[in-house]
């Protein structure tokens, strides 16, 4: 695709909001980060309920966002694009390639429901953090959105298949889905060949305590070459 049709297709990418630096976004880099506006589905814990309307006019011109990347060549690795859920919008391959054209990584925060627009922006992506949510059977459950574990599972594959570095996170507490539940998506995602896995637990949601939580996360740990565990 031209430059010129680049600009044309990112210039529609709803911006909600620009973070100018992060060192924990993109793992190993120093990044910005572009939240997308926009996200059909309507998990109960989410942190950015004002990026949810997809209708709801960007916050920030693209045009803005470029020429504040621009000043920043040298300065930062990457730009990560989060949302909200980045891969709703069609504009996403062509930003992703001007910020390339620019000279940074990409990264790529995605809850994995559209497959398809993954397969097309995944050659343009250095890294993604990929949620899964929940055990595949509690997924509409938790998202509040039917049909959305196949599409989680498809995508997962697709990163899984094309080798791109990747983490999967997923929030818990019991609140949300029972601990044994957790162990069998440990399982499953090891199983499959993810090799980062992040669990953090839920704001505001309870823990287990104790030696046995200790056990639970030796058990994780030792599935996993990195596995982390972040408290809320
Ligand atoms: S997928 Fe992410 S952005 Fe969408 S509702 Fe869930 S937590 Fe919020």
């Amino acid at each position: 695709m031209s430059n010129a049709a680049d600009a044309a297709g990112a210039s529609r990418l709803r911006v909600g909001g620009l973070q100018r630096w992060t060192s924990i976004d993109f793992p190993g880099r120093l990044a910005a980060v572009v939240f997308c506006q926009g996200c059909p589905w309507r998990c109960s814990y989410c942190q950015n309920p004002e990026l949810l309307d997809a209708s709801a006019g960007p916050q920030l011109a693209w045009d803005e966002v470029l020429r504040f990347l621009d000043g920043r060549r040298g300065l930062l690795d990457g730009v990560v694009f989060s949302g909200g859920e980045p891969t709703l919008q069609p504009a996403l391959a062509a930003a992703m390639r001007e910020v390339r054209a620019l000279g940074f990584e990409v990264g790529l925060h995605t809850s994995g429901m559209y497959p398809d627009r993954l397969a097309e922006v995944l050659p343009l992506v250095d890294w993604i953090g990929l949620d899964i949510k929940a055990p595949w059977h509690r997924m509409d459950a938790v998202t509040a959105s039917r049909g959305s574990a196949s599409r989680v599972l498809d995508s997962l594959l697709q990163v899984l298949l094309a080798n791109v570095p990747h983490e999967c996170r997923t929030t818990w507490s019991p609140e949300l889905f029972p601990l044994h539940e957790l162990h069998s998506l440990t399982e499953e995602l090891a199983a499959l060949g993810v090799r980062r896995w992040r669990l953090q637990q839920l704001r505001g949601g309870s823990l287990p305590q104790g030696a046995p939580w200790r056990g639970d996360l030796a058990l994780f740990g030792a599935r996993f070459e990195d596995f982390e565990f972040r408290a809320a």
